[in-house]
């Protein structure tokens, strides 16, 4: 019995054991969170108006057309993208480590801020992957999140919701109950100004003090060797600029041949993040500098003094030789999550530890395992209404059905059936 929990969860629907009981806890309790709905299908329904209007743009769809094509063709060759982006980061003079997996991603930013007090970060789902901010917080250091949203879901010890929107599930009435607490101010559910300015205010005075800043990377340049990010809040910016030590944190699979394409990756997924444009898309590639005397270049000037570049593996290498190989295009824009009918009703508890939804069950098969991410996958209902929005063409649904005739195969296996 032990032996075939460990292949699969397939079994829950007939077993009275804990992991269905766990399931079943999770799922009767999303089901009774009326909170949690509201904040989501509020969410959903200004994303599904924003994303109505992109679409009627035809650059938009070109654009995504495009992404497809090139991102399918920077899979198929993610071993050499990676090595050339590599050499290129290592060209630009910044430090390039290749961690295979969780571990090794946190011992070598372990090592990399060993004297540091307080460390900021940007929103990044790699870093979540890893259990970054935890990780580092019990080694002693003082870590803010700086976008706004993971900074709600630092201060309620949860995981992000969604992709884009780590707060989709925290209704504006709750927002207010936590920020108030925090600051110790009053603030109505409808001072929606005065709560982004306190923490605006509290933020800006961490960011200046920190020792080091973590941003992730949307998309890497393997030519450029150029680490591209999309935001509005401006929060990334500081985040990368003003600490002395920059590290950034990303994902193998981010990596497309140039910088132009890099570019257009920030775009489309700000489309189909349902906002009509970016506020900030940033480039970085070395560390500050300045050439104004006579042009010779001298670093720092006003940003980061030093730039380390850490690419997680983590299962991806493997996936793109698997079943799976198609998720590795995946520009993380969350479109699909936002017009997921068992994501409205279930919100984050549906998915993995980290990803969510339907998407999120393949992601959590790729970096942790298909045990992990097979049993939920039987709350997909198979309307592809995923697969209609996603820019980069994946058939989302399609993967969930291979993630369960796996679990089935693997059940099957282990009762000598197959
Ligand atoms: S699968 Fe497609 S729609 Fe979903 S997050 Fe990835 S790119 Fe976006």
């Amino acid at each position: 019995m032990q032996e075939l929990k460990s292949l699969t969860h397939w079994s829950w629907f007939m077993l009275d054991d804990e992991y269905f009981l766990e399931v079943k806890r999770r799922v009767y309790s999303a089901l009774d969170d009326s909170i949690m709905q509201k904040g989501v299908q509020r969410g959903m329904a200004s994303f599904l108006s924003n994303l109505t209007e992109n679409l009627g743009h035809e650059h938009v769809l070109q654009l995504a057309g495009e992404v497809k094509e090139f991102k399918r063709h920077s899979i198929s060759n993610m071993a050499e993208l990676l090595k050339q982006a590599v050499d290129s980061i290592q060209r630009n003079g910044v430090a390039a480590y290749i961690a295979k997996d969780k571990d090794d991603a946190k011992s070598i930013i372990k090592k990399l801020t060993d004297d540091d007090r307080i460390i900021v970060k940007s929103k990044s789902m790699v870093a979540e992957e890893i259990g970054l901010r935890n990780y580092l917080i019990s080694l002693g250091k003082e870590v803010w999140e700086t976008d706004l949203g993971e900074f709600i879901i630092q201060l309620r010890g949860d995981k992000p919701a969604q992709m884009v929107a780590p707060s989709l599930h925290v209704p504006r009435e709750e927002v207010a109950r936590l920020l108030s607490d925090f600051f110790k101010v009053d603030f109505g559910k409808d001072d929606l100004k005065g709560m982004v300015d306190a923490v605006r205010n509290f933020l800006r005075e961490k960011i200046a003090k920190a020792d080091t800043g973590i941003t992730g990377a949307n998309a890497i340049s393997a030519r450029e060797g150029a680490l591209l990010t999309v935001e509005n809040e401006g929060n990334i910016r500081l985040t990368m600029t003003l600490p002395k030590k920059h590290i950034v944190l990303s994902s193998i699979e981010k990596i497309v041949p140039t910088t132009t394409d890099a570019l257009k990756v920030c775009l489309a997924q700000s489309y189909y993040a349902g906002y009509t444009k970016p506020t900030y898309i940033s480039l970085t590639s070395t560390p500050s500098g300045t050439g104004d005397i006579e042009k010779v270049m001298v670093r720092p000037a006003q940003g980061s003094r030093e730039m380390h570049v850490v690419l997680l593996d983590n299962g991806r290498s493997l996936a793109s030789s698997s079943e799976f190989s198609d998720m590795l295009r995946c520009i993380k824009c969350g479109a699909c999550q936002m017009v997921c009918p068992s994501y409205a009703v279930m919100g984050p508890s549906w998915g993995g530890k980290v990803y969510t939804a339907a998407i999120g069950l393949v992601w959590t098969a790729i970096t942790e395992s298909i045990d992990e991410a097979e049993s939920l996958s039987y709350f997909c209902l198979s309307c592809d209404a995923c697969n209609e929005v996603c820019p980069v063409g994946i058939d989302v649904s399609g993967l969930i059905k291979t993630l369960r005739k796996k679990g089935s195969s693997n059940l099957m296996n282990a009762e000598g059936l197959g």
